[in-house]
């Protein structure tokens, strides 16, 4: 199989899909790589790399069997795929009702990272990049409540005799627990909403008591966002688009100068108020609470990013690339879950359901 691997156009996405290691292995099992000329350089990987480990650096990629990248096609992309192209890559589609509708045109067989599941429901690609958006997503709520920065002026932990700042994180699934971890690190008072009980007593067990851990209702959400100096959207219901579980409402009791990251938002966001954006442009003010909406996080993170996600990806890879995405879905149960399309036909009934489309 002809593999290739494009750099990524999207605003400030430094991250690539493959390492050279990961070609050396795909080579080893007998596929041709194709790489973009200079696909690796926002993650420190040189072209002289990929091609010391088996690699062809081209120009142009998109004539491959199986496409490979990091984030979905934009649309100055779509025009690249040929018909019967097959894609693995995050694809978001649920969110995303134009992209969803060039997979079936273009018949484009595709597995989606976010949705590869394993049988007891881990999302094993989407992980690693959640651990660093969780992360990363109470780096940038500190620095976005600095003064200069269009913030509050309120530092995160404070100092001895001032007030810490309050941070509500909705989800604590993976991108929840990281950005309390971290929140908690910087001596903020840190409480975690989950619908899951059994998260909230994994919380409680891992975070030996330093974490306010709520069971969500509508009352008890609107008091905490109103006292909270950082809200942080981490919801998710696996391949739907994010419920809106933060009203307009919500966000204007929050004090002026409050920070609001929904990391959801590459599943449409879970505050009324939110809209995507990119990392020239992070943010936006509305009901006076400056809006970090980045669907792209870890690109910012770019050599960090690549490594978490390529390591995660690769034996997935090796399957699509041996079998093909069909064949690849009937030997693996778990890149079943991921499949999305398949020859002009959708096969995810979550991004079928957010487009009232037939799957
Ligand atoms: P996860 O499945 O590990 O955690 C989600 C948590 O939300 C779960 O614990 C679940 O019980 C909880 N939840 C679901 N509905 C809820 C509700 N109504 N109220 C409270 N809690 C609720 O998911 P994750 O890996 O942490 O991903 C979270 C989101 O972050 C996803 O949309 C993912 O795509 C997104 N993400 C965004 C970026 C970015 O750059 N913006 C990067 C990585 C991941």
């Amino acid at each position: 199989m002809r593999v290739g691997i494009p750099t990524e156009i999207k605003d400030n996405e430094q991250r690539v899909s493959l390492q050279p290691d990961g070609a050396a292995e795909l080579v080893h099992h007998g596929h041709e790589v194709l790489v973009q000329r200079g696909a690796g350089t926002g993650s420190r990987f040189a072209d002289e790399e990929y091609e010391a480990a088996g690699a062809r650096v081209v120009d142009d990629v998109f004539d491959a069997d199986l496409v490979v990248k990091v984030k979905e096609p934009v649309p100055e992309e779509y025009h690249r795929f040929r018909p019967g192209q097959q894609l693995f890559t995050y694809l978001h589609a649920a969110a995303d009702r134009s992209l969803t509708d060039f997979l079936l045109e273009r018949r484009i067989d595709s597995i989606a990272y976010e949705t590869v599941q394993t049988a007891d429901g881990r999302l094993p690609l989407l992980t690693p990049m959640s651990e660093v958006a969780g992360r990363m997503a109470v780096q940038a709520a500190a620095h976005h409540l600095e003064s200069p920065a269009g913030g509050a002026g309120v530092l995160l932990g404070g100092v001895p005799g001032t007030p810490a700042a309050k941070v509500t994180i909705i989800g604590g699934g993976v991108s929840g627990t990281e950005a309390a971890k971290i929140a908690v690190g910087m001596r903020a008072i840190v409480r975690v909403f989950d619908t899951n009980p059994s998260r909230l007593a994994y919380l409680s067990d891992v975070f030996d008591g330093r974490l306010d851990l709520v069971q969500p209702n509508r009352a008890r959400l609107a008091a905490y966002v109103a006292d909270s100096d950082v809200l942080i959207g981490a919801v998710l219901v696996p391949g739907t688009r994010a419920p809106k579980l933060v009203s307009r409402q919500m966000i204007a009791s929050m004090r002026p100068g409050s920070v609001a990251v929904d990391i959801a938002i590459d599943q449409g966001g879970c505050f009324e108020t939110s809209r995507a954006t990119t990392h020239s442009e992070p943010t936006y003010v509305e009901e006076g609470v400056v809006h970090y909406c980045v669907a792209n996080i870890p690109g910012a993170v770019a050599r960090t990013s690549t490594l978490a996600l390529t390591s995660a990806t690769l034996p997935y890879l090796v399957t699509v690339a041996d079998h093909g995405v069909r064949g690849a879905a009937a030997a693996s149960p778990v890149l079943a879950r991921g499949l999305t399309s398949l020859d002009g036909v959708l096969t995810s009934e979550p991004v079928a359901a957010a487009h009232d489309l037939p799957w």
